[in-house]
């Protein structure tokens, strides 16, 4: 699993162009340039406090510090309009423009004031209360890297920097489909031995986190021609085609055959579980993305595999999910050689959090991923966890999916 994800990594590149977008639409968009800031931030020393400036050489080295007001004052978006002399202090309100002549202020607070002076009681230090212009960020700074993908926060930080709009990637085109016979649409009625479509409208939903568009393509029947005919289409016309069930090499699996008959099969089978068919290709000049049909292995392909990778290809850096390591609190038996993703939760024990596996662990159990907190991810060659080992926590907000 390792090796095919340093593959995809090594091989997936940005397949889209870039556009502008204004900067309330860019949250969830990825940053097709650096980001560097056109000015510094904050614009002039400003007042961190409400109080009085004054220059600190004004005052006296021991003792308290008795200082005349300066007529006037500045208040946020309203600067003094004259300079203080040496000894004297003007009244300040937060964010306000620190009048020439001044380089400190003391807080409210810390003054006594009277009808035409104020008392310091301490001695404060040269720009005590002062914010130095450019202190956040510095003109020319290069604030975010391209491939970045636009959080909430770095969306302040743009707006601080008065940027309107930002240059981010096109969103890719995803076109996302099921496929097998036995599936059914919610709300309609089954079939006898059908099931309803789960998939579809779960990837539909965790697609929608990604920087993509999505158009659905349906449930197609297990037929070649039906598939073939859907798989060429979607792939004309979108970056990129995810698929669910048919990946195998079962009779009526026909989402494989068709990328090795049209396009260019990478690889199908991963030494993993759950999830072991899972395609990868090119055709026409889309990217497949064959996940396996079995939910509990769709939705863990779909995080650990399709999710980097589409969003590699929509512009992103490759978005490897951080594990954390805890200790086990369950004992695991395995087989050496392929990599298993154990559905967990994280309990809060005496020394710190520990793994704890959701007991039903079947890959046909959907909800044993709505029971857990993410994935333990446990390398080939181990065969054997006991309490207390240290195992590797993919908690399900890294994998995006919270
Ligand atoms: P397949 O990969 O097509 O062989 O399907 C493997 C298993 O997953 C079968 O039990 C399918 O019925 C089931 N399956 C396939 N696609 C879906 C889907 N979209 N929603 C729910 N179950 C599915
Ligand atoms: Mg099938």
């Amino acid at each position: 699993m390792a090796a095919a994800l340093d593959r995809l990594r090594q091989r997936m590149r940005p397949i889209v162009g870039t556009e502008t977008v204004p900067l309330g639409e860019a949250v969830g968009r990825v940053l097709a340039a650096p980001l560097i800031s056109p000015r510094p931030v904050p614009a002039f020393d400003n007042a961190a406090v409400d109080g009085f400036a004054f220059a600190a050489a004004s005052q006296s080295a021991d003792g308290p510090t008795r200082l005349a007001l300066a007529p006037g004052r500045a208040a946020a978006g309203h600067p003094a309009t004259t300079a203080v002399p040496p000894g004297q202090a003007m009244q300040v309100l937060t964010g306000a423009v620190i009048p020439a002549g001044c380089d400190t202020v003391a807080m409210n607070e810390e003054v006594v004031v009277d009808a035409d002076s104020v008392t310091l009681s301490g001695h404060l230090r040269a720009g005590s209360n002062r914010r130095l212009a450019g202190e956040d960020v510095g003109c020319g700074q290069s604030l975010f890297a391209s491939g970045l993908v636009l959080q909430p926060l770095h969306i302040g930080v743009a707006a601080e920097l008065g940027l309107a709009e930002l240059s981010v990637f096109r969103r890719l085109r995803v076109a996302l489909l099921s496929s097998g016979d036995e599936l059914t649409e919610p709300g309609q009625s089954l079939t006898a031995g059908g099931i309803y479509d789960a998939n579809r409208y779960m990837l539909q939903a965790l697609l929608r986190r990604l920087p993509v568009t999505v158009d659905d393509f349906g449930i197609l029947a297990d037929s070649a021609e039906a598939v073939e005919a859907a798989i060429l289409g979607a792939a004309a016309s979108h970056d990129v085609v995810l698929t669910s069930g048919g990946a195998s090499r079962g009779l009526e699996d026909h989402v494989v055959r068709t990328v090795e008959r049209h396009g260019r099969l990478e690889f199908w089978q991963i030494a993993m579980k759950p999830g072991r068919p899972l395609a990868f290709g090119r055709l026409c000049d889309a990217v497949t993305i064959g996940l396996p049909g079995n939910p509990v292995a769709a939705a863990v392909c779909f995080l650990r595999f399709a999710r980097p990778v589409i969003a590699r290809l929509a512009g992103a850096a490759w978005l490897e999910p951080r594990a954390f390591i805890v200790p086990a609190a369950f004992t695991l038996d395995k087989k050496a050689g392929r990599t298993e993703l154990l559905r967990a939760c994280l309990r809060q024990a005496a020394e710190g959090p520990e793994a704890l596996l959701i007991r039903r662990q079947g890959s046909g159990i959907l909800t044993s991923l709505t029971d857990a907190d993410g994935l333990v991810e446990v390398a080939p060659a181990t065969t054997s966890i006991r309490p207390g080992d240290p195992v590797r926590f993919l908690s399900f907000a890294e994998l995006g999916c919270c």
